[in-house]
Order: structure tokens, then C-alpha cells, then sequence
């Protein structure tokens, strides 16, 4: 059943104009992924690659393509972690980087922290030598014109992003059984200056623990953080749920208690895996035994080879 990489590019619903590039953007991030894992690489590796290419790509909400906060400007939030250690790096509120999950990586790997926020991350890119980039290179058409339509008085624009999600994650187990999860954002539409959401608390926005699985979550941030969504999950799996079960029993935890929905990606130790949402749609791609698996709606799975021509 090893390696397997499941990656998803955002719970909510996707306007019908961009889901086919959203489709593409997930099963394109898998395969390189798959490739790392084929190769032998570790599953650190194949999420980080995964992730960043979903934050190069403008489809998504993270990196390139973040949504943008109330004052217009960019800030995104990261988190990596990797099972076997329980070590894991984020950064939260960090600006003008083009791969925040990169950035993440380093804090775990350079530094005895778990988390940098703000100037102080930035501060750290510039030392680790981490290219600064304009903000307006990480700004899309479509992110300022939802920006400037949700700055009417009237607007709602959790509804508005629960409308149109694009949060990215990755989680992967290698042929060693090493598990590792990744997940980048750029949060919430519209959202106060310095406002961190769920991706880079750990056990909200990821969790990756070799003796259990890992998850990566999306969906709106606060409503995660309160139930601990990705660690809830990881319990159920402690109890004896499957990666399916486990999944479902924590989006629907979230539903009843919190009145919120989301998606997340899982993976258990031998290699079975899940992508589950609670709402209407959630971009996913997986690769395993030379297989491609991909969905956008809710019982919508596809499967082709994994070299089949794109
Ligand atoms: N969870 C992210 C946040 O609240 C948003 C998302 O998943 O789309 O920052």
C-alpha cells in the first residue's frame, strides 16, 4: 500500500469557471509528490513539493493567489509536520514570501521553535536567505475584486469564502512509513490585520504521527481551532476508525457543535487514505500503486494510470 500522497486544495464551493484549473492544480501537485515517493524520497519531501506548487499556482488560496485581508495586503499562514519525531515548524502572518510551507519547514528544521509570526518570520526568511517578494506579485485579479466586494457594509465574508475556498494541503506516507503532513494559506477573506487561523496550530490545520496517520484540514479556521479538528480525527483513528470513519466522525463533530463545515485529507500508518468533506465541494487528488485519484464533489472519484499523458 506504501508510498501514498493525498492532497486537497480547499473545502467550500468552487465558482464553476475555475474548477476544472482547481482539478488540474491538485492532480498535477499529487504527481509530483508521487514522484518524490517513487523515488525513494521521504514523505516530508513529497508534501512540501506538493504544497508549494499548489502556492505557485494562482488557482489557490495560499502563496500566489492568497486571499487578501481587510487593509488589502497579503498575510498566510503555514504548517509542516512529520510523524516520526512529532517535530513540526509554521509560520503565521508572514508577508512577501512566494512558499510559505517552505518557510515552515525551515523554522522545524533550523530552529528550536515551532512557530514564527509576523516580522519576526520574516526576519528569519531574510536570514535564511529566503528571496523576498513584492506583495503585489502574490495578488491576483480575482483576490482584489473579491477584497474590494466584500468591503461593503452589508457583505458577510465567511459566507462569501465558505462560497469559495482554495486553502492547500498535502499528507503522505513514504516507503519507510514515515508520515508527514503540510498545509498553506492565506486565510480568511477580508480578515483583520493579524488574524492566524487554524493552519499553523498545530493539531487544527495538520498533524502527522507515525504510530496514528496524519490530516490536513480547510474550512473556517476558528470553527477548527475549537474542535482540534486534525487530532480529533487522529482520536477516532486511536479508537479503531477507519481513515474514512475517523474523518467523517470529526467534520461531523464540527457540523453539530460549532455549526461548520469543512474537508479534510487523511492518511493511517499502512498506507489507507480518505478525502472527506462536509461541504459542497473540496478539490483532492491521490497517488498510490501507480494510480491518479481525483474528486471535486461529494462521491465524485475518478481514477486513471499515473503516467497517463495530462
Ligand atoms: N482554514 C483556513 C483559515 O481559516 C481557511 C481555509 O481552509 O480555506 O485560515
Amino acid at each position: 500500500m506504501l508510498p501514498v500522497v493525498v492532497v486537497h486544495g480547499g473545502a467550500g464551493q468552487i465558482p464553476k469557471q475555475r474548477t476544472e484549473q482547481s482539478t488540474l492544480g491538485v492532480c498535477t501537485a499529487v504527481r509530483a509528490a508521487y514522484t518524490i515517493l517513487r523515488g525513494g524520497g521521504s514523505s516530508m519531501d513529497a508534501v512540501v513539493e506538493a504544497v508549494t506548487q499548489m502556492e505557485d499556482n494562482p488557482s489557490f488560496n495560499a502563496g500566489h493567489g492568497s486571499v487578501l485581508n481587510a487593509k488589502g495586503g497579503v498575510e498566510m499562514d503555514a504548517i509542516v509536520m512529520e510523524g516520526k519525531t512529532l517535530g513540526s515548524g509554521a509560520v503565521s502572518a508572514v508577508r512577501n514570501i512566494a512558499n510559505p510551507v517552505q518557510l515552515a519547514r525551515l523554522v522545524m528544521d533550523k530552529t528550536s521553535h515551532a512557530c514564527l509570526t509576523a516580522e519576526g518570520a520574516s526576519q528569519f526568511a531574510r536570514a535564511m536567505g529566503v528571496p523576498e517578494v513584492p506583495e503585489e506579485s502574490l495578488i491576483t485579479e480575482y483576490s482584489r475584486m473579491r477584497w474590494t466586494k466584500n468591503l461593503a457594509p452589508e457583505a458577510n465574508p465567511v459566507e462569501c469564502q465558505m462560497g469559495k475556498m482554495g486553502t492547500v494541503g498535502a499528507v503522505a506516507v513514504d516507503s519507510e512509513g514515515n508520515i508527514a503532513c503540510a498545509t498553506s494559506t492565506g486565510g480568511m477573506l477580508n480578515k483583520m490585520e493579524g488574524r492566524v487561523g487554524d493552519t499553523p496550530c498545530i493539531g487544527s490545520g495538520g498533524y502527522a504521527d507515525n504510530n496514528v496517520g496524519a490530516v490536513s484540514t480547510t474550512g473556517h479556521g476558528e470553527a477548527i481551532m475549537k474542535v482540534t479538528l486534525a487530532r480529533l480525527i487522529l482520536f477516532h483513528m486511536e479508537q479503531g476508525h477507519s481513515v474514512e470513519a475517523a474523518s467523517d466522525l470529526g467534520l461531523a463533530y464540527m457540523k453539530s457543535r460549532v455549526a461548520a463545515l469543512g474537508g479534510v485529507v487523511t492518511v493511517d500508518p499502512r498506507g489507507h487514505w480518505a478525502a472527506r468533506f462536509s461541504s459542497r465541494q473540496m478539490s483532492w487528488a491521490a497517488a498510490q500503486k501507480d494510480t491518479l485519484h481525483y474528486g471535486l464533489y461529494t462521491g465524485e472519484h475518478f481514477t486513471q494510470s499515473i503516467d497517463h499523458p495530462h
